[in-house]
């Protein structure tokens, strides 16, 4: 059944004050935290002393994202395939949790909500040149601000100094270039060898892994790991017929999509997969033999899944299904032996209040909300939970959804494959690949669903900051 979250409570928890206009981008390098910034993270420190045990230790935190990593296609969430067989010893000494999900399916606003813990409507990275606001804190900035040394490397050309992304990073290795030519794993690990040996304890680091995003690229003398051959090349990333569809959203050319065309771009995925899996278990051998790793928080995930025909398109950022919101999550807290799984429902902004519990610091303004009683196997951790997803980074798609128990509702006010508004609704627990719209049968449901994203979204709900911002 549904949660039964009321549409005023909702509306509640996710109100906030109007905030004051953003100030201009500083040029790159010289983005320094605003003075308000500072104060308020100041204030929240000292309030913490006052109401929270200092933390025992002072743990290392590492986050590894790899970006568009579709949960499904991991065994350890119940995949065919074993792409994940590297990463076996994380999964025996952490918490995996089984639903989590990227608020919105695009890199740089998604990012940004699990590095601030906010709906991508509350931190500024929305369009292709929003950037993190000036007032809100990263997870990089407090734990800088609390003593922890901080380093990130990106393989991804969107997360730059510009959008706010290096904030709180006392070394940041970016990356330029198109998304679609990124720089190989490889070099993380290598680079991480490097870093480990110097890095001032306790350490923040974050790394953003790139195989898994097309065109799924994988070294030579690794392609042939997950399959025992090479996978086929029938159909390549970004190839004409795959662009005309991404593009455009010619519905038309799907019919040419052949099933053995398809079958070779999930190989070549899943072998990405494989491959991406085994150079962050490298780097997880890093922190084993530098003796780290025990005591240290380590959180892998992803930004967003990927499409791979499941709705009839391919990429990300177009729509709100599960392909391209479900996620993996795992979570190992210090000193962790075992491994467990959770079911409930659960967001990647939920991973900044987490942590900072974790270190016993409080946390800023945020909209997740702490996993912690989950991590300690209390069965009181949040039950049913509201999401909402929007994704305006393309003029051709917005939409915004909203997952209140088992049913998820999907209002698309214009849809990529040239569809007028429409509702879309679908019940997970007899539908999980959300292929049976019963918006014609469920009108009951889907006005109550639709109750809580106007809640959310309309007057008095999250808004664009640029709307708080004239509202101000
Ligand atoms: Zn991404």
């Amino acid at each position: 059944m549904t949660s039964g979250i009321a549409r005023g409570r909702l509306a509640l928890r996710i109100r906030r004050p109007s905030r004051p206009r953003r100030t201009p981008a500083a040029p790159e390098g010289h983005r320094a935290p605003s003075a308000r910034l500072l104060a308020a993270l100041a204030a929240a420190l000292i309030l913490g002393v006052a109401c929270a045990e200092p933390p025992a230790e002072r743990p290392n935190v590492v986050i590894v994202t790899i970006d568009s990593l579709r949960a499904d296609h991991l065994d350890h969430l119940g995949y065919e395939r074993p792409t994940a067989t590297d990463l076996d010893p994380l999964r025996d000494r952490s918490t995996l949790f089984a639903r989590a999900l990227a608020p919105t399916p695009s890199t740089a606003p998604s990012t940004a909500s699990l590095l601030t813990g906010r709906f991508p409507l509350r931190h500024g990275v929305l369009t292709p040149d929003g950037a993190i606001a000036d007032d809100v804190a990263t997870l990089a900035e407090v734990l800088r601000e609390s003593g922890w040394s901080t380093a990130a490397v990106s393989h991804h050309p969107v997360l730059t100094r510009q959008r706010g992304f290096a904030r709180g990073f006392e070394r940041f290795e970016g990356a330029i270039g198109p998304a679609t030519r990124y720089a190989d794993a490889d070099q993380m690990v290598a680079w991480m060898r490097e870093w480990l040996a110097e890095a001032r304890r306790p350490f923040f680091l974050y790394l953003h892994v790139m195989n898994v995003h097309g065109p799924y690229r994988v070294p030579t003398l690794r392609r042939q790991d997950l399959l025992g051959h090479l996978p086929g090349t029938q159909f390549s990333y970004g190839d004409a017929l795959m662009r005309g569809i991404m593009e455009d959203g010619a519905v038309g050319l799907r019919g040419l999509v052949k099933a053995r065309y398809l079958g070779s771009l999930v190989d070549q995925y899943d072998t990405a997969v494989r491959y991406a899996t085994g150079r962050v278990a490298k780097v997880l051998d890093l922190l084993r033999i530098d003796g780290s790793f025990d005591e240290s928080i380590v959180v892998l995930t992803a930004d967003h899944g990927e499409e791979l025909f499941d709705h009839g398109g391919f990429g990300h950022g177009h729509t709100l299904y599960r392909e391209v919101l479900h996620v993996p999550l795992y979570v190992k807290t210090p000193g962790q032996q075992t491994g467990r799984t959770v079911d409930t429902a659960v967001s990647l902004m939920d991973v900044f209040p987490t942590i900072l519990e974790l270190l016993s610091l409080p946390a800023p303004d945020v909209d997740g909300r702490s996993l912690v009683p989950a991590l300690r196997g209390e069965s009181d951790a949040g039950g049913a939970r509201v999401f909402h997803h929007v994704t305006a980074w393309e003029e051709a798609s917005l939409a915004r959804g909203v997952l209140d128990g088992r049913y998820k509702l999907i209002d698309a006010l214009r849809s990529y494959d040239a569809a007028d508004r429409r509702r879309l609704l679908f019940d997970l627990v007899v539908d999980p690949g959300e292929t049976r719209d019963l918006s014609g049968t469920g009108s009951e449901i889907v006005e109550r669903l639709s109750g809580q994203l106007d809640d959310a979204f309309g007057d008095g709900g999250i808004r664009p900051r640029g709307a708080e911002d004239a509202a101000s």
